[in-house]
């Protein structure tokens, strides 16, 4: 019987760790045309390693310093590759006050009596003048494909710290799999433009970049609007109202600490080929029902 056939279909999902709330999800998987994922440790493996300290009128440690006292209670992938830089190079983490996230821009708090922030170059530069030349510098980090995050001590530039995170060894053929299957996808992300291209470029995914939280919501109300039915992919950290809007949020991740609180669905082995053989058992389930 149908419910016969929906129960299979959730039971073999799961057994490949492919987990789905419900015959509702199950059903509407199989319907969905386009995807919008995250790029941090989504379509990237999301453990970004810091291959750059500029330091700008003081030695390089201590802006990793000033930097990793600000994301020591941070859980953001790029804080956990600064931390991890700051202890190999013996800089010292002094205690942070009134450390905030500000989402999908960076951190702020005060450290040893200065007002630091340290976020995308975007943020920083709302926030003081970044100069041409650091600009420059930046511009030519972001080309090859790294993510950087200012820091700024009493809204002046302290320095940056570059990043890079790797994209996912099965992104590329598993985005080809979802375009010959007629899904559109798209990648969305709070980084910057420049390097979310150089991520993008050998994955053949649209890329939509320097975005909020907010801004990711509203390109799945559009693709909505355009008649899509949207699947979200994503660590759901920072991108819950994009989540919430999709017509079915998806959580991928490594294991246990999957959100799966707030997603519909999730994938536990972090490989991007599970998104569309998940929507491939849908299709298969529903075909067997009608
Ligand atoms: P993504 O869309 O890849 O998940 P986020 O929205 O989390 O990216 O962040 C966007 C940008 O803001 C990052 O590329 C980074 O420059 C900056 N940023 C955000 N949070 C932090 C943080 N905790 N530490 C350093 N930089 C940050
Ligand atoms: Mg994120």
């Amino acid at each position: 019987s149908t419910p016969a056939a929906i129960a299979a279909g959730l039971s073999a999902g799961a057994r490949r760790g492919l987990l789905m709330k419900g015959g509702v999800v199950l059903e509407t998987l199989g319907k969905v045309t386009a995807i919008a994922f995250d790029k941090t440790g989504t379509l990237t493996v999301g453990k970004p390693v810091v291959t750059d300290v500029v330091a700008v009128g003081r030695p390089a440690r201590d802006v990793l310093s000033l930097a990793s006292a600000l994301e020591k209670g941070s859980s953001h992938p790029l804080a956990l590759a600064i931390l991890d830089r700051a202890k190999a190079d013996k800089a010292p983490v002094p205690p942070a006050f009134d450390a905030n996230a500000v989402l999908g821009e960076g951190v702020e708090g005060k450290v040893g009596g200065e007002a630091v922030f340290l976020g995308s170059p975007q943020a920083a530069g709302r926030l003081a003048p970044l100069g041409e030349e650091h600009l420059a510098a930046i511009a030519t980090l972001n080309a090859s494909g790294k993510t950087v995050s200012v820091v700024l001590a009493r809204d002046a530039v302290a320095g940056y710290i570059a990043m890079r995170d790797e994209a996912r060894p099965d992104a590329r053929g598993a985005l080809a799999s979802m375009k010959a299957a007629g899904i559109r996808t798209v990648m969305l992300t709070g980084d910057n433009r420049t390097t979310a291209e150089a991520v993008t470029g050998g994955l053949g995914i649209e890329a939509r970049a320097e975005l909020l939280p907010q801004d990711k919501q509203r390109i799945v109300r559009e693709l909505q609007a355009e008649g899509l039915v949207v699947a979200k992919v994503g660590d759901g950290i920072n991108d819950a109202p994009a989540l919430a809007a999709a017509d079915i949020g998806i959580a991928m991740g490594g294991g246990a600490d999957v959100a799966l609180e707030t997603a519909d669905a999730a994938v536990l082995h972090g490989r991007v080929r599970d998104v569309p053989d998940m929507i491939a058992l849908s299709r298969a389930t529903m075909g067997n029902i009608r």
